[in-house]
């Protein structure tokens, strides 16, 4: 049934593909026509040029790849987007003096491995059906927009926080991006929900969201304490206690998040107990095994023990003088 070029093959094996991802334990899934991006790329032009990527380098470095899908896989024509739920409530002990905060995507086992893992199930069995199909898996390592093929998708929209929301989820949804070489059906792009809130800019504590769907990464918690290798700018450090790695305050405050937020089916995304009960005094003491063995699961592990200890040092520091 699946005649590569065929109709009757892309309309079978876009809902195979469909039906398959979501058996797989993804929590969304969406295609969309793989071709040039247009808006999107002024709109990142102009991102770059206001050097609101901050020392992302790579940003600029990779930007012709990130207009193009066909930069990653010449072939490609469409482009399937997944969305996999990581939400799990706070499960933290309450006598817990100078608790410090880790971002909510960092809780249970790195989401690198677990998408990726999946993906590859779908992309072999996708090829098994149709041995000429090329394909290409990104989990946020490849330079692609994946917020822009997820909105495209219709998985979600992109919010004024800049992250993408589904009505089903909130944004406590990981994105992972298959490319594929064969044509199939495409969905109706996401519209967006925000309305006339505001919140996450009016919450976020440092104004890193300097407008609506405008991001500085120079200014904001996440990228500091994940991107940044340098030592943290004192004056902007006092404003992110007790957030020791990335953070969720304009995501916490979306109504969207607080309605639609339901707990995961992923197993490997239930969280680490230790981790997200850690004090700042737990940390100071921390060997570089202690470490170790706390985040080794975690992406933690990916900026390093000295990066999480330069963290908790620079923020617990300037906690403690304020108090
Ligand atoms: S992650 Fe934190 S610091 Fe960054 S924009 Fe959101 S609220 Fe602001
Ligand atoms: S807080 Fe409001 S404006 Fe911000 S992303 Fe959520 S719905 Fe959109």
């Amino acid at each position: 049934m699946y005649l590569l070029n065929g109709r009757a093959m892309s309309s079978d094996l876009s809902q195979w593909v469909r039906t398959r991802a979501r058996e797989l334990g993804f929590s969304k899934v969406g295609i969309a026509r793989a071709e040039p991006l247009g808006i999107e790329t002024e709109r990142l032009e102009w991102w770059l040029h206001n050097r609101f990527h901050a020392y992302m380098k790579w940003m600029e470095e990779k930007k012709e790849a990130r207009k193009n899908p066909q930069y990653l896989l010449p072939s490609v024509k469409s482009i399937v987007c997944v969305a996999l739920n990581y939400y799990t409530e706070p499960q933290e002990s309450a006598h817990i003096n100078n608790r410090v905060k880790i971002s909510r995507y960092a809780w249970g086992a790195d989401y690198h491995g677990v998408v990726k893992k999946k993906l590859r199930t779908l992309l072999t069995e996708i090829q098994t059906r149709v041995p000429e199909c090329q394909g290409r898996i990104c989990v946020d390592s490849a330079p692609i927009m994946e917020k822009v093929w997820a909105q495209r998708s219709g998985i979600g929209w992109i919010g004024k926080n800049t992250l993408v929301l589904t009505r089903e989820y909130g944004s406590w949804v990981f994105l992972g991006i298959l490319l594929l070489s064969v044509e199939l059906e495409y969905d109706v792009p996401m519209s967006n929900y925000c309305g006339t809130c505001r919140r996450c800019l009016e919450a976020c504590p440092t104004q890193a969201l300097v407008n609506e769907y405008v991001l500085d990464a120079s200014r904001c918690i996440a990228y500091f304490t994940i991107e940044f290798q340098g030592e943290i700018p004192r004056e902007l450090a006092t404003q992110f206690t007790p957030w020791v790695y990335g953070c969720d305050i304009c995501q916490e405050v979306c109504p969207w998040n607080k309605k639609f937020a339901k707990s995961t089916t992923e197993p490997s995304f239930l969280p680490n107990h230790t981790l997200i009960n850690l004090s700042f005094c737990d940390i100071y003491s921390w060997t570089e095994e202690d470490y170790r063995k706390c985040c080794n699961k975690s992406p933690i592990k990916r900026i390093g023990y000295k990066q999480f200890i330069r963290n908790v040092t620079a923020i617990g520091q300037l906690k403690n003088k304020n108090t």
